[in-house]
């Protein structure tokens, strides 16, 4: 269940960044835990205990080194700058969200620095109820947003289109 309301950000992004695939804004917005994935196959983070994809400072790292990465590809700061943000959405989902006492009993914050550090949240996991309404409200608008973006690109296509038909009637 968790994971629904980060999901929602990568497709909402899609209004911001209508060029990028959902593709890649699904996986940004998922970014921390895939790192921290990969942290943890490495022995450096386990679960309940994941300071440098999750932590306020590391996030902000990870985040800003998206940055450069994805304005050298793209060569668009808009780009850059969205999808940097869509990273580091995914701690301020888990600040709201953590520590998820409805999923883990033994659940804390998200750390603020590395190792050892403060642990912070608001905890609206701490109930299922919130937990749930959480994720689908922004699961929900989230894809409601894509959908109307979907929907003006393809009416943004089709005007070109006639306009290019016109053109070349005349
Ligand atoms: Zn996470």
């Amino acid at each position: 269940m968790a994971g629904l309301a980060h999901l929602g950000v990568g497709f909402a992004a899609k209004r911001a960044v209508p060029e990028v695939p959902l593709g890649l804004l699904l996986p940004c917005s998922m970014a921390l835990d895939i790192l921290s994935i990969g942290l943890t196959f490495a022995g450096i983070e386990s679960h309940g205990n994941v300071p440098y994809s999750h932590g306020l400072l590391g996030s902000l790292i990870i985040s800003a080194v998206v940055f450069p990465i994805a304005l050298l590809i793209s060569r668009n700061i808009r780009i850059g700058i969205v999808l940097s943000l869509v990273v580091f959405s995914h701690w301020i989902l888990d600040f709201m969200t953590w520590p998820m006492k409805a999923v883990y009993a033994d659940a804390e914050g998200v750390p603020v620095f590395f190792d050892n550090s403060l642990k912070i949240g608001i905890g609206l996991h701490s109930n299922i109820v919130a937990a749930l309404i959480v994720e689908f409200l922004f699961l929900g608008a989230g894809v409601a947003v894509y959908i109307v973006t979907l929907e003006k690109i393809r009416k943004n296509n089709n005007s070109s289109n006639m306009q290019l038909t016109c053109r070349g009637k005349l």
